[in-house]
C-alpha cells in the first residue's frame, strides 16, 4: 500500500487527512464515473436507433423523451467531473457495449411490431437496471467521499432512470405483452411471428 499521494491533486484531499482507504476508493469512484460518461454516450446513439424501431406511440414516445434526458446526463456527468476537480474522460463500459449489442440483436432477430416493441423494452430495462446499479453505487461512494454536489447530481440522475424503468413497465404491463402474447395465440401455426397489426 502506498501512501504517497501529490498534494491537492485534484484540490479536494479532505481536512480530515485521506487515508489510504480513501485515496482507493476515489480512484474508483474516478474510474466508474469515466465508465458510465462513456456508456451514457453510447446511449446516445443507441437510443435513437431503438425509437426507430419501436411502432408503439408510447415506447417511442418515452424512448425519445430518455434520450433528451441521456442529453442532460450527460452534461451532469461533466458538472459532476468539475466539482470533483477531474477531467471528463470517458472510458469504455464493456458491459454497456454487450448491453447494446444484445439490443441490436434482439432487433434483429424480431419481425416488427409487439414482439419486437416487448424486445426493446426488455433491453431497454436491462440498460437502465445497469445505470440505476451504477449511479446507486457512485451516490454512495461521492457520500463517503464528502462530494456534496456530486451526490445531489448523481442522485437527480438515478431518479431519472428509476422514473424511466417504471415507465417502461408499464408500457410492458399495458399494453406489449398481451397484445404480443394475444397474436402468438391468433397465429401460432404462422412461421414468421407478427407482422401485422388487427385494426
Ligand atoms: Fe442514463
Ligand atoms: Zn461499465
Ligand atoms: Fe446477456
Ligand atoms: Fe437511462
Amino acid at each position: 500500500m502506498k501512501s504517497s499521494q501529490p498534494n491537492g491533486k485534484n484540490g479536494h484531499s479532505s481536512s480530515s487527512g485521506p487515508s489510504d482507504k480513501a485515496t482507493g476508493l476515489r480512484k474508483l469512484f474516478e474510474n466508474e464515473l469515466k465508465d458510465i460518461y462513456w456508456a451514457e454516450k453510447a446511449l446516445l446513439k443507441a437510443i435513437p436507433k431503438m425509437a426507430k424501431k419501436a411502432t408503439a406511440d408510447d415506447l417511442v414516445t418515452a424512448l425519445q423523451g430518455h434520450l433528451s434526458e441521456t442529453e442532460g446526463q450527460v452534461k451532469r456527468l461533466e458538472q459532476v467531473f468539475e466539482s470533483i476537480g477531474t477531467k471528463a474522460v470517458a472510458k469504455k463500459c464493456e458491459a454497456m457495449d454487450g448491453l447494446i449489442k444484445e439490443a441490436e440483436e434482439i432487433m434483429e432477430e424480431t419481425a416488427e411490431g409487439v414482439v419486437r416493441d416487448a424486445g426493446i423494452i426488455s433491453a431497454a430495462q436491462k440498460v437502465e437496471h445497469y445505470e440505476i446499479a451504477t449511479y446507486g453505487t457512485l451516490c454512495a461512494f461521492a457520500k463517503t467521499l464528502g462530494e456534496e454536489d456530486a451526490v445531489s447530481l448523481l442522485q437527480e440522475t438515478l431518479d431519472e432512470e428509476k422514473e424511466a424503468d417504471q415507465k417502461l413497465s408499464s408500457i410492458a404491463e399495458s399494453f406489449i405483452n398481451t397484445e404480443a402474447a394475444d397474436e402468438e395465440h391468433e397465429e401460432h401455426d404462422d412461421e414468421v411471428p407478427v407482422m401485422r397489426k388487427k385494426k
